[in-house]
């Protein structure tokens, strides 16, 4: 009897529509699973039921003849950023505790649409804001992964899709919802040794996602392999009337398009991203990465982000000035918690509320984000960070009249260990240099599991892709997929 838990999102798809196994044993198994890993804290709600639902309507439409959808019989696991009506929704703070929506989010009502189920929400960084998964409310997700020297110290999932990652890479899920700011996706994707993209900005829908800095979020799949997340992203896209940024393109069919060949194409390498401070073992897997890609046929090219530098500190002024924004809808009247002392009027209870349901992290970005939109200070931080986002563009734009694809490491170490980081929020920051700047460019960009350091842990490699080329962002995914056959996986302990 197959592992069904082994499985991935095409695997369980065509599985179950061939008969092999019925939706309802895939779901049960991996209920099982997500039930047994309570260590690994990935999920902050389980909705076994859910999952279990959603196999039964599927199992019923196959024998009824009916189709059974892109993600027919495949459960997921739902980032706790997506709006799920009637089941509670957090963002991983505090202030939310409690919150069930009247909605749901238009790309988790896509996917159920398209015959996935739910098995639960999963853990992140507090309104997505981290890299680590440590500032989360309901706790740190502990990475299933460790250290081959047999140090047993917990690692960090990356994050902010810390229980996502954590849950693709420990098979709780075959694959997880992802949201990516400025890394989210690919950060956590490459520290636990799975795959996930971030698409164009503006073609999965915002519509229902707790905001984090509104110009640059984006929603995504974290998966096990290329194929799986491109099958994932067809059912995630596609114009929202609801989302005055959403794309009115049609959505591609990138699975059926995936081809890991890539003659006639042309990698352009980024000569800035070659940077102090990054781990050799992460330049040396950008090296094989490098030769990978000419086996698959491509012309190598150099090209110059001459703005790099500055992209780090662009979003770390645009992404708090907008969050600032953003969270200032958490007053403690409309969602979640309230804090209302006694005697206390309208302002005490925003300031009550505000002070204890936020977690430090969000606070410093509110405190930043409110800061550079000062009226003093506008023009300084603000002005100048959009300046800077725009000429960061505009290098994108340069290097694709040279290339194809853009190569690069996706972080510039592996995974760290939980608290390493935590008193130096600039350390943390760094963790996204190098995911950073397709963010603000509004780019595709994907990470790849690339292998092993030599610590036994996962490295990912890191394609980005011109506006809407998700295709040629995933075909260069699989062909490096293809070449490092990385079939590592962490070793149960939980
Ligand atoms: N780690 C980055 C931050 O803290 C990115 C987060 C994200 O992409 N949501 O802002």
């Amino acid at each position: 009897m197959t592992n069904l838990t082994e499985l991935g999102v095409a695997a369980i798809r065509d599985g179950v529509a061939d008969g092999s196994f019925t939706a309802l044993e895939v779901a049960e198994a991996f209920n099982a699973n997500v039930a047994a890993a309570a260590a690994l804290n990935a999920f902050i709600v389980a909705t076994p039921e859910a999952a279990l639902d959603a196999a039964r309507a599927t199992d019923a439409r196959r024998a009824a003849g009916q189709p059974l959808g892109k993600m027919g019989g495949v459960p997921i696991g739902m980032k706790d950023l997506f709006a799920t009506k009637g089941v509670q929704t957090t963002a991983a703070s505090h202030i939310l505790e409690g919150f069930k929506p009247e909605y749901e989010s238009t790309v988790s009502a896509k996917l159920w649409d398209a015959g996935a189920g739910m098995l639960g929400k999963l853990n992140l960084d507090q309104f997505a804001m981290g890299s680590s998964n440590e500032t989360s409310y309901f706790g740190n997700v502990i990475s299933p992964w460790r250290r081959s020297d047999g140090g047993n110290a917990p690692l960090a999932p990356g994050g902010s899709s810390g229980g996502s990652s954590a849950a693709v890479a420990a098979r709780l899920a075959p694959a997880a919802t992802g949201t990516d700011t400025g890394g989210s996706i690919r950060q956590p994707a490459a520290f636990t040794g799975i795959s996930g993209i971030k698409p164009t900005y503006g073609r999965c829908s915002r519509w229902g996602i707790v905001a984090f800095a509104s110009s640059l979020d984006q929603a995504g799949p974290m998966a096990r392999d290329v194929t799986d997340c491109a099958i994932m992203l067809e059912a995630m896209a596609g114009f929202d009337p609801k989302d005055a940024t959403s794309l009115d393109m049609a959505v591609p069919e990138w699975e059926a398009n995936l081809s890991g060949d890539l003659r006639g194409k042309k990698v352009g390498i980024p000569r800035e991203y070659r940077m102090d401070g990054t781990d050799a073992d992460v330049l040396a897997s950008w090296d094989q990465g490098i030769a990978w890609l000419k086996d698959a046929g491509v012309e190598v090219v150099d090209v110059s982000l001459p703005h790099t530098k500055y992209a780090l500190p662009a979003y770390y002024i645009i992404a708090p000035a907008e969050a600032s924004s953003n969270l200032a809808r958490y007053d403690g009247v409309r969602y979640g918690l309230r804090d209302l002392p006694e005697g206390a009027n309208l302002q005490d209870m925003y300031a009550a509320t505000r002070a204890d349901g936020f977690g430090a992290e969000v606070k410093r970005r509110i405190m930043i984000g409110t800061y550079v939109l000062s009226a003093g200070f506008y023009d300084a931080y603000y002005t100048q960070a959009q300046k800077v986002r725009t000429l960061i563009a505009q290098d994108f734009r340069n290097a694709f009249t040279l290339c194809d694809v853009i190569l690069a490491p996706t972080t510039p170490t592996a995974a760290f260990g939980l608290g390493d980081m935590v008193s130096d929020p600039l350390a943390m920051y760094l963790n996204d240099v190098f995911a950073v700047p397709a963010s603000l460019a509004g780019l595709p960009a994907m990470s790849v599991p690339a292998g092993l350091n030599r610590e036994g842990l996962p490295l990912g490699l890191q394609i980005v892709g011109k506006p809407f080329d998700e295709q040629g962002v995933l075909n260069a995914g699989l062909a490096i997929e293809q070449r490092a056959a990385f079939s590592a996986k962490p070793e149960r302990w939980w």
